[in-house]
């Protein structure tokens, strides 16, 4: 397996390309712009889209969904805690910062925890409820890889003042549920540059939160 990244939108959200270079399939975590660029990416590395991972439902994540869905049947998993604001064109500010009102219906709703195959390996989905009511990350253990969404950045972590956001509950999604997680894992994030959850536990200032 290996990861591809791609700049899209207007915020330069970070997408990212899960390949599985044996069956040549791909999973694309936050398709947030641009379906036609991701869709030429893929068909130039000979890439089948099979799976699109959610980790919200900000316009910045999900702008690409519509068109990628159509043009290759993707399954697309979101957390099920996040299915309102992905459904509502308000709450996902597709309306407001983008001026393209957009829904998303996800195909698969997921429950904390859940542990599912993406490609050809494990995943697991872990609710981490701040940013957003229904944020949550996707862990791939065999690979070592977290795919943070905006909860965990580098140095730093996701706006807290945006429809839905659960502030008082940022601390304990990224100290309890992320910072757990083995040190050397590689964390890449929604926005800006990759990191590690080591790197995190030493100077993400939610790490010291009590
Ligand atoms: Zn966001």
């Amino acid at each position: 397996m290996l990861v591809r990244q791609c700049n899209v939108g207007m915020v330069m959200t970070n997408c990212f390309f899960i390949i599985n270079e044996e069956t040549k399939e791909v999973a694309l975590v936050d398709p947030g712009d641009q379906a036609k660029r991701l869709l030429d990416q893929c068909r130039q590395l000979g890439l089948t889209l099979k799976v699109i991972l959610l980790t919200h439902g900000h316009f910045d994540h999900i702008m690409a969904v519509p068109a990628l869905k159509e043009a290759t049947g993707a399954t697309v998993y979101a957390s099920k805690a996040e299915d309102a604001l992905l459904m509502d064109a308000e709450y996902n500010l597709s309306g407001a910062w983008q001026h393209r009102p957009l829904t998303v219906k996800a195909d698969v709703l997921l429950q904390d925890g859940e542990e599912f195959t993406v490609c050809g390996t494990p995943v697991k989905m872990i609710l981490t409820p701040g940013h957003t009511c229904g944020s949550c990350c996707y862990y791939l253990p065999e690979q070592g890889w977290l795919f943070s969404g905006d909860t965990l950045f580098l140095e730093s972590y996701g706006r807290l003042d945006l429809p839905t956001a659960m502030p008082s509950r940022m601390a304990s999604s990224i100290k309890d549920k992320l910072l757990v997680l083995p040190e050397e894992t590689v964390v890449y994030p929604g926005h800006n540059d990759l990191t590690t959850i080591g790197h995190e536990k030493k100077h993400n200032p939610m790490a010291g939160w009590a």
